[in-house]
């Protein structure tokens, strides 16, 4: 029945195509909706600390499930959640269970209504897998390092006598871990021994945990962690992503793969042939910062070199774009606690192309230093601490001001940050253009600004942020009118205008 429908469809949508009174534009739009590009904005969350739906403390799935509308609400369309796999660790990078929810975070049963409820708000849903190390108290780990006869003990790696067991990693970290005799690879931590992907039998259990979760969840993809540790070799890393994408394609072909490949982008290039769909952007990240910081345009240039070298790779790829995520300083602690500048990254993210991907509370200003902990600390939702969904499993050392920070104060506040990210990720949603136009170099340069073109087919538009604190009169050359502006006093007379200071004005 089903295949009859889609048959039909194609049928109806392929006459339409050919009918002359519709215009390209429209055609365009029929095509993406038959392949459903899982193009978006998308938010990072890490579950323990967003929203308490049974007051332990513990923020879990239902309370996920519970602000979804607000979500919805702010425009977000998919949802990439931290671990919730079963591990002894506060961070969950460390699983014991592939197929299991960590009991601090709910059941099954509520990781099912978590995935049903946000695809009725046409809310996507990507789970962190972290296949690259188990917990050193994975059952397969206590078993492959209680005796040499295991029959896991070739799915983790050991030290032989040749192997120079106080070389150190790529942080200068210790590499082989545990006692004499009995020394197996991690490279993260002693905690998370690395799984040897050299067995088939492991690359077969990690293809099937991915199967488990789409088949049985109906869930959307994956962020991928630490995917260029899978194996020393780059090739080899590429080889294995490819067999899992394929098989992950061939359960859900609009299954999206984002890999964490934390280098630079001749290294990620070659993981977007076939292997994952979307990298995050590294790069791009320090370099939004640097942009806000410095009031400096060097975005565009280096941005637009990684494009076209990652469209020869692959077509389909998608860049997935940050200002920080769960590992990095958080924005507002970068910016010093500048919300006007933290307005002006939001800004930029958000008019770039790719797949924006938000940490939880960068909406709101959230602060947040290193160690981890700090980065990671329980989402502010009202000015009163006791109110119900709060997260308290640790104290908070950043974010105590919340009448300043909380969701509540700031929905209130047309000026707030949140709000301007909601009517940043509104505008980008409102055209074709901001979602899947490539970007250009725009035909003028000014001291402050950051400017460039966003195009798709024939159409364009012109952004320019003024980073500045000072007001900039610019003569465009051509006339143009205005399309979005964040600031009410922008100036436009047909090719002049005036930008007041930390502005973004996006022009048609
Ligand atoms: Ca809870």
């Amino acid at each position: 029945m089903k295949k009859h429908m889609c048959a039909i469809l194609l049928l109806i949508i392929t006459i339409l195509s050919g009918c002359s009174s519709m215009s390209p534009s429209e055609s365009t739009k029929e095509k993406e909706l038959l392949s459903s590009p899982p193009h978006g904005v998308y938010y990072e969350i890490f579950v323990r600390s967003f929203y308490d739906s049974d007051d332990d403390g513990i923020g879990d799935l239902n309370g996920v499930t519970e602000k979804l509308d607000y979500l919805s609400d702010l425009g977000i369309e998919g949802i990439w959640l931290m671990p919730i796999n079963k591990s002894p660790s506060y961070h969950g990078y460390d699983v014991t269970d592939y197929k299991s929810i960590d009991p601090d975070y709910g059941s099954s049963e509520d990781f099912k209504t978590l995935v049903e409820e946000a695809h009725e708000r046409d809310i996507k849903i990507l789970m962190d897998l972290v296949v690259n190390h188990t917990s050193k108290r994975h059952p397969w780990f206590e078993d492959a390092s209680s005796s040499e006869e295991s029959p896991y003990r070739d799915w983790y790696i050991w030290a032989n006598d040749e192997t120079n067991t106080t070389e150190r990693g790529e942080w200068s970290q210790t590499l082989w871990h545990g006692s004499s005799g009995n020394k197996y690879y991690g490279v993260f931590w002693q905690g998370m021994p690395d799984l040897n992907f050299d067995n088939p039998e492991v690359r077969e259990e990690m293809i099937d945990i991915g199967e488990y979760w789409l088949e049985e969840y109906n869930i959307d993809g994956y962020r991928l962690d630490a995917a260029k540790h899978i194996f020393d070799s780059e090739e080899k890393n590429h080889e294995w992503w490819r067999e899992f994408n394929s098989a992950m394609k061939d359960i859900n072909e609009n299954a999206l793969l984002v890999g964490e490949v934390w280098d630079s982008a001749t290294i990620v290039g070659p993981y977007l042939d076939g292997g994952l769909d979307s990298t995050f952007n590294f790069d791009l990240s320090a370099n939004i910062l640097n942009s806000v910081k410095n009031e400096s345009d060097g975005i565009v240039s280096s941005l637009t070199r990684t494009r076209s070298y990652f469209n020869d790779v692959s077509d389909e790829y998608i860049d997935s774009t940050f200002i920080t995520n769960h590992d990095m300083n958080r924005v507002m602690s970068e910016l010093n606690g500048d919300v006007e500048q933290a307005k002006m990254a939001a800004s930029i993210l958000l008019t770039l192309p790719g797949n924006p991907f938000i940490y939880y509370g960068e909406e709101i200003g959230m602060e947040g230093q290193k160690p981890d902990e700090n980065i990671r600390e329980p989402m502010i939702w009202s000015v009163d601490k006791e109110k119900e969904g709060q997260a308290s499993w640790m104290i908070a050392k950043h974010n105590k001001d919340r009448e300043a920070i909380s969701v509540e104060a700031q929905m209130e506040d047309d000026n707030s940050l949140l709000n301007h990210y909601k009517k940043l990720i509104h505008t980008r949603r409102s055209t074709e253009i901001l979602i899947e136009g490539e970007i250009e170099k725009s035909d003028f340069r000014e001291d402050g600004i950051l400017t460039f073109k966003r195009t798709l087919d024939d159409q364009s538009l012109l952004v320019i942020h003024n980073l500045s604190d000072e007001e900039k009169q610019i003569s465009l050359g051509q006339e143009y009118e205005q399309f979005f502006s964040t600031n009410d006093e922008v100036s436009l007379e047909s090719s002049d205008i005036i930008i007041p200071g930390k502005t973004t004005t996006i022009l048609e």
